[in-house]
């Protein structure tokens, strides 16, 4: 019996209580022989991504801090995720949100977002995500809006390192965990988990992968800032790829502190290509719906597995659902209409023919 009836335990006062405690899950015909690969499916949030925590966790420290006043409009840049967990948490909170974003990302993010109520301002893609990060300052200034700044602020990976990586820990319980391999869009989560990890089980290394054609750290090249540490340039080893969420074309002051605290053992790049194949894969062999920074992460997981001793035990991340997908080359070929196959099983029995 898989199943548990014994509920929670607990009621939920609100959605936003049930951010978070996600499931760390075996890979069962994926990974290598020998060697276990877990991933952390945090597709489990409610608004289905990672970013619901430190969406969760940038109103809330601002409010207690005093930063954001009721009913104030709040504003974002985002490749989607964090907007989507801006506007479940603005929400459910009643605060205005208006997020910037630029057209090269799925135009599910976009319908996501508007249909929790937010506002979705687009900038053009060939402005890459230092022109939706301006564009969002300069509506926050205009405006005396609050701006979430999930590049810069230390909400972002404090959020990870008082819940990512205590689940983390938590679930690996006297258990054996060897590596770690993620990717980073703002670097929270490589932060977070860079901080705790390697403090409380000294023998885990921490492996850091970037899209083969966007190598913004290996590049070895440093990020160019304002006194606010936003980006003041593109970096120039960023050129555009098919991992939404993650490298975006500079790199974030919440990941400099992973760069700059030597948080990685390695560094480890996988092709979109690749990133795509395996999210396809885990779909059909694991019966894992994740999006393409989830096959990103697996893909760069397999890579390190094959190469590992027998018996090692690694744990990468899954940071969002499939769902948000559907008009993207992940989805390529899968077609609404019935194939050839389909429609001879249709035509294969008398009954209901098509
Ligand atoms: N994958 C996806 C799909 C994301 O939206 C994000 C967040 N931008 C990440 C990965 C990376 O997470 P983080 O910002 O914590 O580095």
């Amino acid at each position: 019996m898989i199943y548990s009836t014994e509920g929670r335990g607990r009621l939920y006062g609100s959605v936003l209580e049930t951010i978070g405690n996600t499931p760390a899950i075996r890979l069962n015909r994926i990974a290598p022989e020998g060697v276990e690969i877990y991933a952390k499916f945090e597709a489990f949030n409610p608004a289905g991504s990672v970013k619901d925590r430190l969406a969760l966790n940038i109103i809330e420290a601002a409010e207690r801090e005093g930063r954001l006043q009721p009913g104030q409009t709040v504003i974002e840049a985002t490749s989607g995720n964090t907007g989507i967990g801006l506007a479940m948490v603005c929400a459910a909170k009643g605060y205005p949100l208006v997020i910037t974003m630029h057209d090269g990302f799925s135009v599910e993010r976009r319908q996501l977002m508007r249909f929790f109520g937010a506002k979705v301002v687009l900038t053009r893609k060939e402005d890459k995500a230092v022109g939706m990060v301006a564009k969002a300052r300069e509506l926050a200034d205009e405006n005396g809006w609050f701006l979430a700044h999930q590049f810069e602020t230390k909400d972002n990976a404090d959020i990870h390192e008082t819940t990512t990586a205590r689940e983390i820990l938590a679930d690996f319980d006297g258990k054996a965990l060897d590596h770690v391999v993620l990717g980073y869009g703002t670097g929270g989560t490589a932060t977070g988990l860079g901080r705790v990890l390697k403090q409380a089980r000294k023998d885990i290394k921490i492996t850091l992968s970037e899209p083969e054609n966007a190598a913004l750290v290996s590049s070895g090249t440093t990020q160019q800032r304002n006194e606010e540490g936003e980006p003041s340039v593109s970096h120039p080893a960023f050129a555009p790829h098919p991992v939404q969420g993650w490298t975006p074309d500079f790199i974030p002051l919440v990941m400099q502190e992973a760069l700059d605290g030597g948080y990685f053992d390695g560094l480890l790049p996988v092709t979109g290509a690749e990133s795509i194949a395996m999210a396809r894969r885990l779909a059909a062999e694991e019966g894992i719906l994740t999006g393409i920074s989830g096959g990103a992460s697996v893909a760069a997981a397999v890579k390190l597995a094959e190469t590992a001793a027998a018996g090692t035990v690694i744990l990468t991340m899954l940071p969002d659902t499939g769902e948000r997908y559907l008009s993207t080359p992940l989805f390529e070929g899968i077609d609404a209409d019935m194939d050839e196959e389909e429609l001879s099983l249709s035509q294969s029995t008398p009954g209901f023919k098509y």
